[in-house]
């Protein structure tokens, strides 16, 4: 099992675990998602070098589902990015 080991983004703080089928992603809160996912969500966002999470090739296809649910009504404060402090 050499080279399959987590990784965590230094720029967006979420754990990246290689899986079968896909890397798993680990999000600070909620449940777990894909790399495209963290993308749609986080990376695309911060677009900083150090971030792993930018290699297109690696994330795959983004869906729309992979985005934030912009259909659902949001509580105001409480759909903050996951980057606190700065
Ligand atoms: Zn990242």
């Amino acid at each position: 099992m050499a080279g399959a080991e987590t990784k965590i983004c230094p720029v967006c703080q979420v754990k990246i675990v290689p899986a079968p089928g896909g890397d798993r992603v680990e999000f600070s809160s909620g449940p777990a998602g894909t790399r495209a996912k963290l993308w749609a969500r986080v990376c695309q966002f911060v677009d900083k070098p150090a971030c792993i999470n930018r290699d297109r090739g690696v994330i795959g296809n983004v869906t729309a589902t992979d985005y934030y649910e912009t259909k659902l009504p949001q509580m105001p404060g409480e759909a903050s990015p996951p980057s606190e402090g700065s």
